[in-house]
């Protein structure tokens, strides 16, 4: 790609603001009202193509070598144990970006229900992969409102003895990361835009509404 993700004015949490001009395209279709879920559902896969490449710009490496049709090459190849976390069931719509470039990537789920009053995260699933302590997680959870269940998100992975943890999300809050920073700040995290904050109800303004139910049409 030909660009670097540049860290934003947020301060202490470290916060990639992946601008890329195919993510900024999207998101504001993402945004548009009038737009299908089965678009949505692309848009979603597009961004968080560009998001799983640029979270996994530093993985750990190892050298190699191959024989190619003509000599003995030196190479380099992935010697990284990735673990994606879906936060369910917005999350799930970021997956399979990530399983692309990163096929035998592990799969952890987590469900996490926001109380539609308090906006309280409470958990009512969680599936994870054995034997974390050396995997880098990527959490993804496209909406980084109030922060509530990427905490709980990266509290859980914390608890199964995950020290790499990235944060992969479609639109952010300042509260989200503000939450995020407070709770975690070695956390980083991967958006493509920081909106302006949250309504009454805590969805994020201007935001794109409610991505679970956009993207699977049950609006
Ligand atoms: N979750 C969503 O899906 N949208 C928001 O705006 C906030 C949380």
């Amino acid at each position: 790609m030909g660009h670097t993700a540049q860290p934003c004015i947020v301060p202490a949490v470290p916060v990639h603001l992946v601008q890329h001009p195919v993510t900024q395209d999207a998101v504001t279709y993402l945004r548009d009202k009038s737009t299908t879920a089965s678009r949505f559902r692309r848009l979603a896969h597009r961004v968080s193509l560009i998001l799983a490449i640029e979270a996994t710009r530093k993985l750990p490496m190892t050298l190699a070598r191959v024989e190619t049709p003509l000599e003995q090459a030196r190479g380099e190849v992935l010697d990284a144990n990735v673990v994606v976390v879906p936060v369910l069931r917005a999350g799930l719509g970021m997956v399979d970006a990530v399983l692309e470039i990163l096929p035998y990537a592990r799969v952890g789920h987590i469900g996490l229900q926001r109380d539609e009053h308090t906006a309280i995260a409470s958990q009512y699933y969680s599936k994870l992969p054995a034997d974390l302590s050396a995997s880098t997680a990527l959490i993804v959870d496209p909406m980084l409102a109030t922060g509530g269940s990427a905490v709980a998100a990266i509290t859980m992975l914390e608890n199964a003895g995950v020290r790499d943890i990235r944060l992969l999300c479609i639109v952010a809050a300042p509260e989200g990361i503000a939450a995020v920073e407070a709770a975690a700040p070695k956390v980083q995290i991967f958006t493509p835009v920081i909106d302006r904050g949250l309504n009454a109800q805590k969805f994020i303004l201007p935001g794109l509404g409610d991505f679970g139910d956009r993207l699977y049409g049950t609006i």
